[in-house]
Order: structure tokens, then sequence, then C-alpha cells
């Protein structure tokens, strides 16, 4: 029998734009999964809000948060701070519930460190291709392309992070990769992914 607590802790990092942010809303829609809402200092995108998809911060605040030792986790990334709340995770965690992250290789290791009594899986998101990469950053910055080509600039170096991951999934078509994250995520046993193929794909987003 497991010796962990009830609830557990699922991290999805990606590069920017391979689509974690949808698949944590729609892993979250599931009975007893809840997202861990960061703080940030970066600015709202048009549709987002306040308390929903981020606690938006300013960088005073942000650093009072920090000495306050609010944050499980907090990194800076793309020229922004961001933190998951200590609280509010370790509150829901004790419930049993099991938390969702959207957070980046720097706080995945900090997590990992912490070795909290808490299940965690943490899982890697793939593009199926640099071009549709491009694509859906375009979009959803609107055609902002300061913002796309400066997120496209750290693609590769957070592409390699790949290997810290206990899985990697490429999302492709969105239904298919959330099903698989699901079946990771529900697995009993722990489901083997395919390190050749995935280190192969890499290479081709590289090129
Ligand atoms: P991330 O959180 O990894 O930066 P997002 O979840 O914001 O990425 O996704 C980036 C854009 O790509 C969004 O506009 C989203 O709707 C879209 N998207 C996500 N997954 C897919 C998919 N499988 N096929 C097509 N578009 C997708
Ligand atoms: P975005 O600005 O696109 O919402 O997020 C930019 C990056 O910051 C993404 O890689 C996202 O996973 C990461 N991120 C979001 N919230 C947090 C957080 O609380 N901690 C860390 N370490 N990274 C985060």
């Amino acid at each position: 029998m497991s010796s962990f607590k009830k609830g557990g802790m699922f991290i999805l990092s990606s590069p920017s734009g391979a689509g974690k942010t949808t698949l944590v809303k729609k892993i979250s829609k599931n009975n007893n999964f809840s997202v861990s809402i960061s703080h940030t200092t970066r600015l709202p995108r048009p549709k987002e809000k306040n308390g929903k998809d981020y606690f938006f911060v300013s960088k005073n605040y942000f650093k009072k948060l920090i000495k306050k030792k609010e944050f499980i986790e907090h990194a800076k990334v793309f020229d922004n701070y961001y933190g998951s709340s200590k609280r509010l995770i370790i509150e829901e965690l004790m419930q049993g519930k099991n938390i969702v992250f959207d957070i980046d290789w720097q706080g995945t290791r900090q997590i990992k460190n912490k070795k909290l009594d808490y299940k965690l899986v943490t899982i890697f998101i793939l593009p199926p291709s640099k071009k549709e990469l491009l694509k859906r950053l375009t979009k959803r910055e609107n055609k902002n392309m300061k913002t796309v080509k400066k997120r496209m600039k750290e693609f590769k170096k957070d592409l390699s992070r790949w290997k810290e991951y206990d899985y990697v999934v490429i999302n492709d078509n969105l239904q298919k990769c959330y099903k698989n994250i699901m079946k990771i995520i529900n697995g009993k046993n722990k489901i083997v992914f395919d390190k050749n193929y995935i280190g192969t794909h890499v290479k081709s987003l590289l090129n």
C-alpha cells in the first residue's frame, strides 16, 4: 500500500504555446481536481481574469510574498515572476484534492526537491512541430510578434528539459493528448513512454 496521503500533485510543463494551460483547464473539470492558480507579475491577456487564470500582482507585492514565504515555489520566466501559493495548495491537498500545476521546469525542480508526503507526477508536453507551435503562439498572442518571438527564442532551451520529467506527451490532437494524460494520472501502475521516439521527435523540433 502507498504511504502517500490522499491528494496528489500533477505538474504539466512545456515550451510556451504547446498547450499546457488548455490541458490543465480540461483536467481540472474532473471531480476532485483543482488547478493551482499562480501569482504573476505579467499583464493579463485579453480574456484572462484575476483570481481565475492568475492572481495578477505588482513586482513589489510579489517580492513581499516571497519574503513572507508564501510560495511553495517561484521563478522568473520571460522577465516576469511566477509563483504557486503554498497555503492554498496544502489546504486542498489535506482535503484529499488533486492539484494540477501549469508551471515551468524551475518550479517543478523546486517542488520535487521538497519531497512532500503527497504523490507527485510530472508531465512534459511537446508540440507536434515547430510550425504548429508558431501558429498557436501567434493566434494566442493576437499576432503580437514581439512576444511570439521572445517565446520562440526560449523554445530550444525549454525543450531540453524533457528528460527531467516522469512522462512526455505530444499535444497534436487535443482530445487524444488529454486522454493520454488522464491515463497517466489515473494509472495505478507506471506507464512507460517510448524515450527513443520522444528523443527523435525532440531532434526534429530542434531542426
Ligand atoms: P501553453 O499554456 O503551453 O503556453 P496554451 O494552452 O495557451 O499553451 O495553448 C496555446 C494556443 O494553442 C491556445 O490558443 C490554444 O487554444 C491552442 N491549442 C492548444 N492545444 C491545441 C491543439 N491540440 N490543437 C490546436 N490548438 C491548440
Ligand atoms: P504564461 O505567461 O504563458 O501564462 O506562462 C509562462 C510560463 O510560466 C509557462 O511556462 C508557465 O508554465 C510558467 N508558470 C506559470 N505559473 C507559474 C508558477 O507559478 N511557477 C512557475 N515556476 N512557473 C509558472
